[in-house]
């Protein structure tokens, strides 16, 4: 191993100290994107990791360098020992945070701010209650909102993520921008990505091109300032003048940020996934289950990660519907 490499070294000298755990497969919402109709066939509960399991494998990740955790789902929030597993996963010298619906985060408020949680990601879709529940299936807009703004009053960071489909939501960017006119939130459009059973296809998606496209059409150039974005954001910043808030694209599809990828993903069924859009995965809890090293299995999986999307390098290799054949999104946590 060269100087300065440690397990979290991939071949292409990317260091990965971002890891994502996935505490649940199950969820309050059924979002369209996220999860196909009939639903899915969640692991055996026994296959799930419990408490003890994740804290350990997070530990381990700790101490060969993970600085960043996001806690993901399903709803990581709706998860009986939800509060558990937060408190003791802030006892690591970590950035912790989360990425939400929403739906029950108030009830959560006073546990972050005593964990240190400064930041979370909530999702909305729609500034539309009807199409809101259109998109998730069930009806929760208005708490959702107030949660929003609550997180802001209550001094916490918050990234609104909104997956843009054509024909849908895509005559909102403007709304969700003016939004951040007076609340200082950040507004981020996520292309729409194809998962197993989410019956994606490049006519719904909007990307990053024709959603600049609209902002110029409606703000002078003078008013849209491009903003910073740090060397492993997956994020494309802006803001309007004058604006509290800001907003930002996710072209994941259109263009992958995968050069300063440091990110990790383990499932709630205890496995790890080196890039969003393989379907290939590392088994860390059957070896953690019979007392072996996951060392080995960690490393293999970093060394075997491609340059780019899992070999995917171009939008026409993205396109070929085997070539997506994963997991649904729900079951890995975005
Ligand atoms: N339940 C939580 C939530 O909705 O924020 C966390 C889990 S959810 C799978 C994590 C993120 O993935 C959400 O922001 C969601 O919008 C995003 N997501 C899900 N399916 C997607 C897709 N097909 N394309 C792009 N983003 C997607
Ligand atoms: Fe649930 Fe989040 Fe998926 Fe919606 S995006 S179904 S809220 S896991």
């Amino acid at each position: 191993m060269k100087k300065n490499h440690t397990i979290l070294t991939d071949t292409f000298g990317r260091k990965h100290n971002y890891l994502r755990i996935s505490l649940t497969e199950r969820c309050n919402l059924r979002c369209t994107y996220c999860m196909p109709a009939e639903g899915i066939r969640l692991s055996p509960k026994a296959h799930i990791m419990t408490y003890e399991e994740i804290y350990t494998i997070a530990k381990e990740f700790v101490d060969a360098g993970v600085t960043k955790i996001r806690l993901t789902g399903g709803e990581p929030l709706i998860r009986k020992d939800a509060a558990q597993i937060i408190e003791k996963l802030a006892s690591l010298p970590i950035q912790l945070t989360l990425t939400t619906n929403g739906v029950i985060v108030d009830k959560f408020i006073e546990l972050f701010k005593k964990c240190g949680i400064t930041s979370l990601n909530v999702s909305l879709d729609s500034l539309d209650a009807k199409k809101n529940t259109t998109i998730t299936r069930r009806s929760y807009f208005e708490k959702i909102y107030q949660n929003i703004v609550l997180l802001v009053n209550e001094g916490f960071i918050v990234k609104v993520n909104c997956v843009l489909i054509k024909g849908f939501n895509d005559n909102e960017i403007i709304d969700f921008i003016n939004v951040t006119k007076d609340l200082p939130v950040q507004i981020r459009f996520i292309e729409f990505m194809p998962f197993d059973g989410n019956r994606w296809n490049l006519d719904k998606l909007v990307s990053l091109k024709e959603i600049l496209e609209q902002v110029h059409s409606k703000f002078t150039s003078e008013n849209i300032l491009k903003l910073e974005d740090a060397p492993n954001d997956t994020t494309k910043s802006y803001q309007i003048k004058g604006y509290q808030g800001t907003f930002a694209i996710i072209s994941s599809v259109t263009n992958p940020f995968c050069d300063g990828c440091n990110r990790i993903r383990l499932t709630a069924n205890g496995q790890i996934k080196n890039c969003l859009f393989s379907s290939k995965e590392s088994d860390l809890l059957t070896p953690l289950r019979a007392g072996q090293s996951i060392t080995p299995v960690i490393q293999k999986t970093i060394q075997s990660k491609q340059k780019i999307r899992n070999g995917m390098d171009t939008l026409d290799k993205f396109k070929q519907s085997d070539a997506h054949n994963n997991r649904s999104m729900i079951t890995i946590g975005g």
